[in-house]
């Protein structure tokens, strides 16, 4: 596998010949502005001491403080943190969000620590970073394996050091600390506001639609919950450890309230507390992309849906939930079939936005309701669809391009105002 942030990259070079950017404002966007790494040393529980890598990476901070969540994963490394960090500034930029974009990480597999070893990583890792972010500068939030809980330890930590209560430096955090109502569900609400606009545009009906999602955890389960809700059959779902599969689709709220009680993955039916078994097939992760469905839903990690598996894929539409599960090479292959792309800085948007307007509360001191924060992450999501969807239409692009152009075109602007090239040349 080569580099994720220079196929990262790959995708501004497509979009940039359709976009209103400056070459020197593109050449700025393929160098993170600042990056960081830490070692975190740990007091186990056994009394040992053990050293953790992590990193953080300001990719860029044009149109704002950079914003991006901390991700704890075995596999984390500078190249896949970078990757990330980018995404963030285009994906601040496609919703319209005053900031820049930036990611962290830590070498770590959480589910072998306990909870105080948790604990004292994530506030070892605060420590090591605390002079690199601040509610003005970079904003952290939760990624994969980081939650609420971890949050609020962070914040609580960066105002220890700063003696300062500060709310604002990282979004995400538990309610009572600070955080903001809708912030746990904004994902995949904001990846369902997609699935709605695209029913208005191609009429569909949700009963006859099918339904796959790789991944159930935050952002896969909302998505499915509302999906299903709506009527729309969800057939597959997997996690880590496998998939299960039922053609006429799965009662959702049954599986999220045992995979959140048992953490396994089963296919059941609860009536209240009362669950029981229901047949379903097994099956693995590589299965689930290639099933018959006509929504395929990647809510799991990057680098899912590849050159090599792409030409199997029979989704008629993927939806990005995961940042980064469809590498450059597998694009095209899609775009043949003529499978319809919403991507991840457009999808998964929804978090980012809820997690703007839990910092601008924190700096108000003064908190929304659920309905307000629901209304107006519907009026974002709607509004930047059918900009980027017009986009694609108006430039005949895949939609992909079309969310780079639109990013593109917002960081070009705030670029030239500060003046380029062009500007300083022209004395007339
Ligand atoms: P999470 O930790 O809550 O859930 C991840 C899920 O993926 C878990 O159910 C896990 O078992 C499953 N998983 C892990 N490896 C897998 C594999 N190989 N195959 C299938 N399933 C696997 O994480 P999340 O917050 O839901 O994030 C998922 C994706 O969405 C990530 O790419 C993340 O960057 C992206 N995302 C999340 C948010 C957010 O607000 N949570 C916002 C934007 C993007």
């Amino acid at each position: 596998m080569g580099s994720i942030f220079d196929d990262a990259l790959r995708r501004l070079d497509v979009a940039a010949e359709h976009a209103d950017i400056d070459a020197e404002a593109l050449e700025r966007l393929r160098h993170p502005k600042a990056m960081l790494q830490v070692s975190i040393p740990v007091r186990m529980d056994d009394g040992s001491l053990q050293v953790f890598e992590g990193y953080r990476v300001r990719h860029d901070d044009t149109r704002g403080p950079a914003k991006g969540g901390i991700r704890y994963h075995p596999n984390v490394d500078l190249d896949e943190i970078k990757a990330l960090a980018f995404w963030m500034t285009c994906k601040c930029a496609v919703v319209g969000i005053p900031f820049g974009g930036a990611k962290g990480g830590v070498v770590v597999d959480p589910k072998k620590m306990s909870r105080l070893e948790l604990e004292r990583l994530s506030r070892g890792f605060i420590q090591a970073i605390a002079d690199f972010i601040g509610p003005d500068t970079d904003i952290p939030a939760p990624d994969v394996y980081t939650n609420a809980r971890i949050m609020g330890w962070m914040m609580e930590e960066y105002s220890k050091i700063t003696r300062r209560h500060t709310p604002a430096v990282i979004t995400g955090k538990p309610i009572p600390l600070g955080g903001s109502l809708g912030r746990d569900t904004a994902t995949g609400r904001g990846a369902y506001h997609c699935v709605q606009e695209l029913e208005k545009r191609r009429g569909w009906k949700p009963t006859n639609m099918r339904v796959a999602v790789q991944g159930f955890g935050n952002g896969g389960q909302v998505v499915a919950q509302h999906l299903h809700a709506a009527g729309y059959k969800v057939v597959a779902v997997s996690d880590s450890k496998g998939g299960i599969y039922k053609a006429e689709g799965f009662d959702i709220p049954s599986l999220i309230h045992v995979k959140n009680e048992t953490r396994n993955l089963e296919a059941v039916y609860c009536d209240g507390s009362l669950c029981e078994a229901v047949k379903a097939d097994q099956l693995t992760n590589e299965e689930l992309l290639e099933l018959d469905v006509d929504i395929l839903i990647p809510a799991a990690l990057e680098n899912q849906i590849t050159a090599e598996n792409a030409k199997r894929v029979r989704a008629s539409v993927i939806i990005e939930v995961a940042n980064g599960p469809t590498t450059s090479e597998a694009e095209p292959i899609l775009e043949e079939h003529g499978s319809l792309v919403v991507p991840d800085i457009l999808a998964n948007a929804g978090g980012v936005t809820v997690s703007y307007f839990e910092w601008v509360q924190n700096r108000q001191g003064l908190y929304w309701t659920l309905e307000e924060v629901q209304q107006r992450l519907k009026e974002v999501m709607q509004r930047e669809f059918n900009a980027v969807y017009n986009l694609m239409e108006e430039k005949q692009i895949g939609m992909r391009s079309a969310a780079y152009v639109h990013a593109l075109n917002r960081i070009g602007a705030a670029l030239e105002a500060r003046g380029t090239q062009r500007y300083f040349q022209d004395n007339t």
